[in-house]
């Protein structure tokens, strides 16, 4: 077995438990793999491997990747900072796009996505700790913008992302997934259709998962440390 097929079942081990010690079911919870940094044969080793699902942060080096495997025909979730000048190569090769914060970008968003794809599935990302240098909305502006990016044809929002501040004190950290889990549920009393939380990371997936979590977006423990030089 290579390294990577090990990882990834000892990842699917961990949600699978975290599952269980907080009553769901496995499947509810999909797995990310995030394959920033790591070159195309590392996603190759972990689509033999059985996973399809792969996020990637920088639009060039993910679309790079996206063309190179395009034979697989893998499902990419874009989860990165996302620039005004980037949004077509995103609606034109993504599935998914988790870090939506601004209205502007999923107006391009929508204008750019190909006719013959189905709607972008998209998240808006949340800035659940109030952390000034943090990507995403306050918890306040989530409704409105989810009601704008609601009518856009070209999208279909299915939910919230998060990433909350590095901590090792499990119970802040449970009480940050569990403020956006709050929040969903705010937004679909209010008519929206959120099935999605986009939350949890190589360290603290059992804590999203037993916040109730959809999608967990883990790199380091599938890839290994990513080079800090090179990239972020
Ligand atoms: C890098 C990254 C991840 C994966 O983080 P790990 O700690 O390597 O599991 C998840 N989500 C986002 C938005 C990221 O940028």
């Amino acid at each position: 077995m290579t390294t990577i097929s090990a990882n990834l079942q000892a990842v699917k081990t961990r949600i699978a438990a975290a599952c269980v010690a907080s009553g769901r079911k496995v499947g509810e919870v999909r797995l990310v793999a995030v394959s920033k940094t790591w070159p195309a044969d590392c996603v190759e080793s972990a689509a033999a491997a059985g996973q399809h699902v792969f996020g990637e942060n920088f639009v060039q080096e993910g679309v790079a990747k996206i063309a190179e495997l395009a034979a697989l025909s893998l499902e990419w979730h874009f989860i990165g900072p996302l620039q005004s000048n980037k949004t077509s190569l995103v609606a034109e090769n993504f599935a998914w796009v988790h870090s939506l914060d601004r209205e502007k970008i999923a107006q391009r968003l929508s204008a750019q996505r190909p006719v013959d794809k189905p709607p972008l599935l998209v998240c808006i990302q949340v800035n659940i700790s109030g952390e000034q240098t943090k990507a995403g909305v306050t918890p306040e502006a989530a409704l409105p913008l989810a009601r704008r990016i609601a009518q856009l044809p070209g999208l279909r929002l299915r939910g919230l992302m998060a990433i909350p501040e590095p901590s090792d004190d499990v119970d802040l950290v449970r009480s940050r997934f569990r403020r956006l889990r709050a929040l969903r549920n705010e937004l679909n009393e209010f008519g929206l259709a959120l099935d999605t939380l986009s939350m949890g990371m190589s360290h603290d997936l059992e804590a999203a998962i037993m916040e109730g979590a959809t999608m967990v977006r883990v790199g380091t423990a599938i890839f290994g440390e990513r080079n800090k030089d090179l990239h972020q």
